[in-house]
């Protein structure tokens, strides 16, 4: 099928009664299907259970260096632990805070401790008039949330292929002291899937921020999030590259093991600096006696070490690869040389990313929810919600088994052709 944009209105007309029908059966199948969930699916949650069995009431509960994890204690996490999130994180282990269930609560912290205390001594962010955050979109909705939630003004950054645009962010922070941060997800990136190029993470590190309180916010949840075997994303590691650079105290480094074992019961961690750990620390101290410590223990001793972390990283993709591949598919047949979308083609993580043509990705998320099929709400991936272009829609294929994606997907495209139709004959 030739572009829709090179069809003559007849054409589009016949098009359009022709989808239209297609659609009136799609609706009356009455369809009940999820794909804007970026969450691990049963079989992927079933791979850890074997957690569950490492401790027992006759295990040993004591960490490497003698403490009682079933006790108060250690405020930065157990060596082993530490070890184990350091090499997931390419970091030292002496840089790492391990933390609680749930990054995302980390910098929630972060955020929530520089706008009450201030970073290093500086300004509380509160006693300012104004703080500004650069939002690399699309993004993350819950970063979003966060800096908006305590009235910093979120600005958007286009993401491009290589990472942020870095003509745009190296401006804005050498111009504007009330810039004190960005969010990024730079490997695999949500929702993109790209990972940042060696050029960008070295501009990153190498950023002159007019606010000395500045700090990258480098959470890198889809770390070893890969697809492929042998066809990975690598990229340079941020906190060496700073140091490297002479901004040792640029970046704070967030993850996770949310999917790696279990969203909601893994391990979090923050990696940065020993200025700036020094500096967390004295909140920490306030916050906590201590973290999950008989939880650190049951990742180390179902993991072992990094490599079984790797192993047992190949067995989700094993789980998550077919899925992306039929999406993708899907999306190639359908929609390939039409001129009505653009995607992405990620080779880790948990998202594709789809871009409909300018005003048109509400409508399509509303045709897919009126035939039963729940995509992320468009502009979800923009600050406030607000996509200007109205283009960009988050496909989660992670969730649903494989046979409901299928059938999601299809209408997926089957929405973006109807309302890309009308959009032509408006
Ligand atoms: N960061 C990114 C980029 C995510 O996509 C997600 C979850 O989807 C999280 C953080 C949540 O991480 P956690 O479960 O550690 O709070």
């Amino acid at each position: 099928m030739k572009p829709y944009a090179e069809m003559t209105r007849e054409e589009l007309l016949e098009l359009k009664k022709e989808l239209k029908g297609k659609y009136k059966d799609m609706q009356a199948l009455a369809l009940k299907l999820d794909m804007s969930r970026g969450k691990p699916c049963t079989a992927q949650l079933d791979l850890s259970m074997g957690m569950m069995a490492v401790l027992n009431e006759d295990t040993e509960l004591r960490s490497e260096d003698g403490t009682d994890c079933r006790n108060y204690g250690v405020l930065t996490g157990i060596p082993e632990a530490l070890e184990l999130m350091g090499d997931m994180m390419e970091v030292p282990y002496d840089h790492i805070i391990l933390y609680g269930n749930s990054s995302l609560n980390v910098m929630y912290d972060t955020i929530s401790r520089s706008y009450t205390h201030g970073v290093m001594g500086s300004t509380p962010w509160c006693k300012l008039d104004k703080v500004k955050f650069l939002c690399v979109v699309p993004g993350y909705d819950r970063h979003f949330a966060i800096t908006e939630y305590f009235g910093i003004e979120n600005i958007p950054v286009p993401m491009l292929p290589t990472g942020p645009d870095m003509n745009i962010v190296e401006k804005l922070v050498a111009e504007d002291e009330a810039i004190k941060g960005i969010w990024c997800v730079p490997k695999y990136s949500n929702p993109t899937g790209n990972s940042y190029s060696d050029e960008t993470v070295r501009r990153m590190a190498r950023l002159k921020p007019a606010a000395k309180d500045f700090r990258i916010y480098w959470d890198n949840a889809y770390t070893i999030h890969h697809l492929y075997d042998h066809d990975q994303d690598t990229i340079i590691e941020i906190l060496a590259e700073c140091k490297r650079a002479g901004n040792p105290d640029l970046v704070y480094k967030f993850a996770s093991t949310s999917k790696v074992s279990f969203p909601g019961s893994g391990i979090a961690a923050l990696a940065s600096s020993l200025n700036n750990l020094e500096d967390i620390k004295k909140q920490l101290k306030v916050q906590t006696i201590g973290h999950d410590k008989v939880n650190q223990l049951r990742h180390v001793r179902f993991f072992e070490d990094i490599h079984g972390m790797v192993e047992h990283m190949r067995k989700h993709a094993d789980i998550l690869r077919p899925k992306f591949e039929m999406v993708e598919e899907i999306l190639d047949r359908e929609l390939g040389g039409l001129g009505i979308g653009t995607w992405t083609k990620p080779k880790g993580g948990y998202f594709i990313s789809f871009d409909t043509l300018e005003g048109c990705a509400k409508k399509v998320v509303s045709r897919c929810a009126k035939a039963g099929v729940i995509m992320t709400s468009a502009g979800a991936t923009w600050p406030g919600g607000k996509d200007p272009h109205d283009s960009n829609i988050r496909i989660a294929p992670s969730f649903p088994p494989l046979n409901d994606l299928r059938i999601a997907a299809e209408l997926f495209t089957l929405c973006v052709k109807y309302v890309s139709v009308e959009k032509l004959l408006a």
